[in-house]
């Protein structure tokens, strides 16, 4: 008997790879490694409503729709600690050798912590159902200040979450304007001043210095002196990609896992026909992008678990992994989407804005094309745009 196909990651992008490789008809055994006890769980509503939603149960609020009955083995709560790529063997804790015919890389990211912070207790990251759980715990127990360090997508989430629950909130950022990176500054600062519209603090262009407090966490100091009350502090500076476990495989390393344009990982600089990567932690050769891409958001991990196990399915015959990519965010009572990419010195239109902070549409174009989209409650034109920038539509774009 052939060895099973083994998924490494027990997760959004592992699951959809699962559930692709089943749609098209391939039965063969699958096995799928996670490190977490979990089932796979839905991560988005771990900063929204399992933080507000106090009395729903978090596993139903973070419940994932499966396709059909996979008849897969899942190994939860087994990290997988090494691999050999000759050998055809993942390692697990604990020692087992797990042989495997076709393997998915699919381990996603953690999130960044700040040791230099100390380890007081009340001081969370949100990635998993267990920190968003602790984080819950800690929340209803009613303080009646938080800090959140690092206004990201996360970190703003989670102080939208905190205001609704009537909580003190204070965001600490150490650039100038939250989100540049991905939406620009005209936009970061849009969405900054509607945080403070809505009673967050915003402390901009500032570092943490430390953790103040005896046996939990009771203030935070910034880097020019001043404290920020806390009782509860969320750190929320980005996440690195689960890449530990393949240090010293062969397989290329640089951002994540390196991949081809079909999501093939590379070893040496050259693709291996039986293992893909897909998710949070690959970093693949987009076609029409100048250097290789990583993507920390739900759709992608979504399109690449489907790509990947095409690849497997069909080799050179699968295509190329080239999406527009999108993503939502959830803040105060607003849908943020975004779709494509922006980048410094893009042309920028707004496109609709009625005034009150809630509702508007801007899209970025560069050497005359519409190249990206940010809308907040606006989820028909921003999938319009969707389709102009995958068309080539010129800048600035019909809506
Ligand atoms: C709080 C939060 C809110 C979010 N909100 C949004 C949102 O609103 N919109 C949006 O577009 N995206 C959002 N995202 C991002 C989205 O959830 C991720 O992009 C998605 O979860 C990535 O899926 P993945 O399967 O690649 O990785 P992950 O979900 O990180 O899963 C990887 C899995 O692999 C396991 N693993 C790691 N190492 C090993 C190992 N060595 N052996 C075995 N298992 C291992 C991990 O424990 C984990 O279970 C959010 C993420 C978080 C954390």
């Amino acid at each position: 008997m052939s060895a099973p196909t083994v998924v490494v990651g027990a997760s959004l992008a592992g699951l959809r790879a699962v559930e692709a490789l089943r749609l098209d008809g391939d039965d063969t055994e699958i096995v799928v490694v996670g490190a977490e006890a979990h089932m796979p769980y839905d991560r988005p509503p771990l900063s929204k409503k399992v933080l507000t939603d106090g009395d729903r149960d978090p596993a139903e609020l973070t419940r994932l729709e499966v396709a059909a009955d996979l008849g897969v083995e899942w190994r939860l709560a087994t990290a997988a600690t090494g691999l050999d790529l000759d050998g055809h063997r993942v390692t697990l804790a604990g020692g087992e050798q797990l042989e495997w015919g076709r393997l998915v890389i699919a381990t996603g990211a953690h999130a960044r912590r700040l040791p230099a912070l100390g380890d007081l207790s009340r001081v969370h990251v949100v990635r998993t159902l267990d920190d968003a759980v602790a984080l819950r715990a800690d929340l209803r127990a009613g303080p009646t200040s938080v800090a959140i360090i690092g206004a990201g997508f996360i970190g703003l989430e989670v102080a939208s979450s905190c205001r609704d629950l009537g909580v003190d909130v204070t965001v600490i950022e150490a650039l100038p304007v939250p989100l540049e990176r991905a939406v620009g500054a005209a936009m970061g600062a849009r969405i900054a001043a509607r945080h403070r519209q809505c009673g967050i603090k915003v402390e901009t262009g500032i570092g943490v210095d430390s953790l103040e407090g005896v046996d939990g966490v009771e203030a935070v100091r910034l880097a020019d002196g001043r404290l920020v009350a806390a009782d509860v502090v969320v750190v929320g500076v980005g996440v690195s990609p689960n890449v530990g476990w393949l240090e010293g495989s062969g397989v290329d390393l640089a951002n994540g896992v390196r991949c081809d344009s079909r999501l093939r990982v590379l070893a040496g600089g050259r693709p291996l026909p039986d293992v893909v990567a897909a998710g949070d932690v690959a970093c693949w050769d987009q076609p029409g992008q100048l250097l290789p891409v990583r993507v920390e958001h739900w759709t992608n991990a979504v399109e690449q678990g489907d790509a990947a196990a095409k690849t497997l399915l069909r080799g050179d015959e699968a295509a190329p992994f080239a999406p527009v990519p999108y993503f939502w965010s959830d803040q105060l009572g607003v849908k943020l989407q975004m779709v494509g990419r922006a980048a410094p010195g893009d042309d920028v239109a707004m496109l609709d804005d009625d005034g009150t902070g809630t509702k508007w549409l801007v899209a970025f174009g560069r050497d005359g094309r519409v190249v990206a989209a940010l809308g907040a409650g606006r989820p028909a034109k921003v999938m319009k745009l969707r389709r102009a920038i995958d068309a080539g539509d010129p800048f600035p774009p019909e809506v």
